[in-house]
């Protein structure tokens, strides 16, 4: 299911009408003869945030939706964002200075980041950034002195709320490249430095006052275990371990008062469910684990309240969010069979532009949504093994490889699916080629041109 897609049937494919993205039909899209283009139904991308509220709502009165922007930092996505009054979540300065040109307001930004530059965080602290992840405990020590220093503290000690990222050490199953709560990875903190360098710093002050004031900002916690995550059945273990770092900061007076478990949900080849089913189920799973296990931690209750009153818990999806919303088209240009196997298609798009199957080997559903030739023939339909592949020289260049698909002729158009997330905002420019178009659609009218 592609929510605000519709693909058509092939008679409708060979009038330039194969497909229709958010009610704007796709003659249009190719009458810009911008290809290769990404198509952004801006629609889908709200109805996908708004579910996760929708979804956060039920179980917790106070929460945030932070959408992870590197997985799709496009200006008019972000302008969605402000419109729908989401928050941010943002790995590096470069995305601070884009969502704050792009009228994020700074109180809505969660800057998390594995290697931080003091000069960064210091830039978005003076900028009044909202929510902080630390992932070091020496970042930790150098952000909490400087919010310490007598002029900083009125300054920001109210805006900033500083969150230890716990490195939770559970194994997913998902991409290596895409773990990133596992004892092997380079996130965030694992609870047993967290304890060893409280009870240390603890002792460097001179009355317990004056250690409470200075680590009066850390007041959250936060996991993000990996990305495409496909199952979510170690919430469980994630939460509690959550919990056993709430209650330890409790006995050091340190009381949580933020929990943000972070993205990672997946997004598989055939899309995503219509009415974001998806989403609810994953919520609901997280929270009703966590709801569950919080009920053995007495004393972290007694300050959440039984109806979590004083807790606001945050969530950080990127991908789920974007990835549907987006369809990727790429004109063909030749055709060459070196062998019966061996058939290639080439397109104008290249890894360049569309990266998840060579850095991935991820696998994005193709169509022919286009055929350039308006008298096909019998055999026309006969479908074939295609790898399709791009003008950039090296044979790792490839957007899809064993394709479906019927027979192709220059000009024709191929349509990728799922192309919103961690595609258009990996582009490079290798080869010293252009970057990708894109083209943003909202209720039958083209919005935006990039
Ligand atoms: C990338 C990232 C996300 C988003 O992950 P998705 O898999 O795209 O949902 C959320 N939080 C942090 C800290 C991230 O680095």
């Amino acid at each position: 299911m592609r929510p605000f897609i519709s693909l058509k049937s092939i008679e409708e494919r060979i009038n330039g009408e194969g497909l229709e993205i958010d009610a704007v039909p796709l003659a249009q899209i190719l009458a810009l003869d911008k290809t290769p283009v990404y198509v952004t139904s801006l629609n889908a991308v709200s109805q996908r945030l708004n579910k996760y509220k929708e979804a956060l709502s039920c179980h917790f009165m106070h929460n945030e939706i932070f959408y992870a922007m590197k997985a799709n930092f496009a200006t008019p996505i972000l302008k969605t964002i402000v419109k729908e009054d989401f928050g941010i979540d943002i790995v590096s300065i470069g995305e601070w200075r884009k969502a704050i040109a792009s009228g994020i307001h700074p109180k809505k930004i969660c800057f998390a980041g594995v290697g931080k530059k003091e000069t960064e965080w210091k830039e978005a602290l003076l900028g009044g950034l909202g929510n902080l992840s630390v992932e070091h405990l020496t970042e930790l020590s150098d952000i909490l002195d400087f919010l310490y220093k007598e002029k900083n503290l009125n300054s920001f000690e109210k805006k900033v709320l500083v969150s230890l990222r716990l490195n939770p050490a559970v194994e997913v199953e998902t991409h290596p490249h895409l773990k990133t709560g596992a004892l092997n990875s380079k996130f965030g903190i694992l609870y047993e430095h967290f304890q060893t360098w409280l009870k240390a710093k603890k002792l460097q002050f001179t009355s317990e006052d004056l250690f409470l004031k200075w680590i009066n900002p850390l007041k959250g916690i936060h996991v993000h275990i990996g990305s495409q995550l496909t199952e979510n059945s170690i919430f469980p273990l994630v939460v509690k371990k959550v919990l056993d770092c709430a209650h330890f900061m409790y006995e050091n007076k340190i009381f949580v008062q933020h929990i943000d478990f972070g993205g990672g949900l997946g997004v598989g080849q055939n899309g995503v469910p219509e009415n974001g089913e998806d989403i609810f189920k994953h919520v609901h799973f997280v929270c009703n684990a966590f709801k569950e296990e919080s009920k053995k931690y007495p004393k972290l209750l007694s300050v959440w309240n039984e109806d979590y009153s004083n807790l606001s818990v945050c969530m950080e999806p990127g991908r789920s969010v974007v990835a549907s919303s987006t369809i990727f088209l790429t004109k063909v240009l030749y055709e060459k069979r070196n062998s019966v196997e061996n058939i290639f298609c080439y397109v104008d798009g290249a890894m360049n532009d569309f990266p998840r199957p060579s850095l991935y080997g991820a696998i994005h559903h193709a169509e022919l949504v286009n055929y350039n030739i308006k008298k096909l023939q019998q055999e026309d339909f006969n479908h074939f093994s295609w790898n399709v592949v791009g003008p950039v020289c090296e044979s790792g260049d490839f957007l899809a490889k064993n394709a479906i698909l019927p027979q192709i002729h220059k000009g024709d158009i191929i349509a990728f699916f799922e192309a919103g997330a961690y595609c258009r905002s990996m582009a490079s420019q290798y080869n010293l080629r252009e970057l990708p178009s894109e083209i943003f659609v909202r209720d039958g009218l083209i919005t935006d041109i990039i």
